[in-house]
Parts: structure tokens; sequence; C-alpha cells
């Protein structure tokens, strides 16, 4: 346990000391039969369909159910547009612009630093160890009371690595901030490897997982953040009234119900991806292939950036990360279609690159 730990004393001041809107829905939480509190069109909609009410600002339907899906309570839930608002409410909440400091461990998910930047957080880089690996060590000795929070991505975009639970317990137990584990690729990893299931441990535990990969609704706009009711409590006391749109809470609704669709399209895509893994194996242009837990392949090729603009000539566009810290001549490569990997394959075969000789 973290014993040290003080949420009062890690929020902004002013996100303490401040009301929160309270909207016509926070007001009357009851049914009634006439709603005429919130200055809605009361004959209805611009379209067919009705979409003139507010939605539920606390989208009770999808936390409800996804409580008992993740076994964890309603009130250690919080929903976004997107996991991205999450993020931009972490740093909203928790750290004084220009003085309180984030950590994050690249090559990772760029929206930490751009998110830090909007709100004029400072940002520590500490590059993640060769082997991807998180530098524990490291990031124990450069920790501060001026560092409010740690940005943890497993499995990590772009390297598609997951951190040993292990590994971040340590970093937890040590550091009096938060730690933001992001789960976006969580159902691709192997049973059990979620951070989830120690909120209850530990206070300064957030994680993040989304719609918008496994659930295969990146249109849709949702984001989870899970944490125990304190900090949950925070980032609703700061998010816009009506965050998640109500289109989204219905269709989301429904996904929940047909979770088990979800679980058919993770092990389709697991298996299309060890299929790709091993085809890229045969690609003599492939040079190395590291492990991953994701829904994608970062892949080593001679000259990335030749090799990235000869594949968009055939159409197929994969993502160059060859510019990015320890991803040199690197390319990130989605698991398409059974079709899509197999055009991918066949051109990656026919592009011919002269490597210079030494
Ligand atoms: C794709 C991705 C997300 C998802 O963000 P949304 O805003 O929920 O779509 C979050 N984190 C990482 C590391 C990602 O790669």
């Amino acid at each position: 346990m973290n014993n040290t730990f003080s949420l009062d004393k890690l929020v902004r001041p002013n996100i303490m000391a401040m009301e929160p809107y309270s909207s016509a829905r926070d007001e009357f939480e009851g049914s009634g039969s006439i709603y005429l509190d919130a200055n809605e069109n009361s004959l209805g909609s611009a379209l067919d369909s009705s979409y003139n009410r507010y939605p539920d600002p606390r989208q009770n339907g999808i936390r409800k159910k996804l409580s008992e899906l993740k076994s964890v309570a309603d009130n250690e839930i919080f929903l976004g547009n997107g996991s991205d608002e999450a993020i931009d409410l972490l740093y909203r909440a928790f750290c004084e612009p220009g003085r309180d400091k984030a950590v994050i461990f690249p090559p990772t998910y760029g929206m930490y630093k751009v998110q830090a930047s909007i709100n004029n957080t400072p940002v520590l880089e500490i590059p993640l160890n060769s082997d991807f690996s998180l530098p524990v060590e490291k990031i124990k000795e450069i920790i501060n009371p001026s560092v409010k929070m740690l940005f943890v991505c497993s499995p990590n975009n772009p390297t598609g690595n997951l951190m040993p639970k292990s590994s971040i317990i340590e970093v937890l137990k040590d550091f009096k901030g938060l730690v933001v584990v992001d789960e976006a690729y969580i159902d691709f990893a192997p049973e059990g490897s979620s951070m989830i299931n120690e909120i209850k441990n530990y206070p300064n535990l957030v994680v993040l997982q989304t719609f918008s990969k496994a659930w295969g609704l990146a249109s849709l706009r949702l984001g989870m953040a899970f944490a125990q009711k304190p900090v949950i409590d925070i980032l609703n006391k700061i998010k816009y009234p009506y965050n998640v749109n109500g289109v989204t809470q219905s269709m989301v609704l429904d996904a929940l119900k047909a979770f088990n669709k979800k679980d058919m399209m993770v092990n389709q895509i697991l298996s299309l991806r060890d299929n790709l893994v091993q085809r890229l194996k045969s690609v003599s242009l492939v040079e190395k292939i590291y492990p991953t837990s994701a829904n994608f392949i970062l892949a080593k090729v001679p000259m990335a950036n030749k090799v990235y603009i000869e594949l968009v000539k055939q159409g197929i566009i994969v993502r160059n990360r060859s510019s990015v810290l320890l991803c040199n001549n690197c390319l990130r490569i989605t698991v398409g279609t059974e079709k899509e990997n197999s055009q991918l394959i066949k051109a990656l075969t026919n592009i011919k690159i002269k490597v210079p000789a030494i």
C-alpha cells in the first residue's frame, strides 16, 4: 500500500475549491412526464429521429454495465470524449501550468506531450530501455515533488510491448503522484495483463482504456478512466456537463451487450497478427519484427522513409515511426484483414531498395 499518497495535496487548489456547473439533468434526477427544465426543443428534432433531449451527464447506463464487465464500482469509472479527454482533464486537474511536471517514457503515444504543451506543463522525458522496458531505477532517481504524473503506456504505442505489472507496481509504490497506465490495447494482450484490479490497492493509479481499438468504435469517441472514487470525482467535477453525446451512449450500450462480438474480433485479429508476423519474417526487406501484445507490429526495414513512400505509391499507408527515438527505420503496421495483409506482403516483396555499402 502507498500510505504517503495525499490527493488533497496533489489537486490544484483552484480545482479543489471550485463549484462545478449544475445542469438541469443534475438537479432533477428522477423521471417526470413533462420536461420544461432545460430549454430543449419540445417539438422534436430537425431529423426524423429525436435527439432533442440532453443526454445523461453521468452516463449511468454505460457505467453500470461497465462496472459488471470490469469488476469495478460504477463510481470508479470516468467516461470521456475519447481517452484523450481523460488525459487533458488529468493535466488540468493536477498540474499547475508552468510549474508542476509530468514524466513520459519515449518512444510513446504523442498525446501525453501535446496535452502537456497545451496546459503549459513541462514534461520530463526518460527514454525506455533499449528493450523498450520501463527504466524503473531512473524513474526513482528523477522523480521529485514537482512531478505530479507519470504516463506509462502498456502495451506501448508504437513499440507494442506490454510493461510487466511488477515494474509498474514498483513505480506505484515509490511515487506520490499519479501513475497513469494507458491500456488502449489491453484487449489484445494476454488475459490478466490489465492493471485495473490494482485500483483498489493503489490510490495513485489511474487506468485508461478506450472503445476505439478492440471494440471497433473509434468514430463514436468514448474513452474510460478507472481509479479510486476521489480521483474519479475530480475528473467528473471538471468535465463538460454533457461530454459524451447521446448517440454514443446508446450505441455503446448496445455494443456492451454484444461484448462477445468484440472478443471474437480480438481473437481473429490476434490470429491475423500472428500470421502477418510469420509472413513478414519471410520478406527479405524486413530486418526485424519486435514482439507485440497489440493490434499492430513494429517492423525494422532498411531506409524506412523510402519503403514508406514506396508503399504509399501502392496505396498502402502505414505509420512511419523512423524519426522517433529508439525506432530508427521502423514502420508501425496495423493488422488488417486477410486480404489487406496479403497485399501488404506482396507490396513489400516487390520493393527494391538498394542499401548503400558501408
Ligand atoms: C489509440 C490510442 C488511444 C485512444 O484514444 P481515444 O481518444 O480513446 O480514441 C489512447 N492511447 C493510446 C496509446 C492509443 O494508441
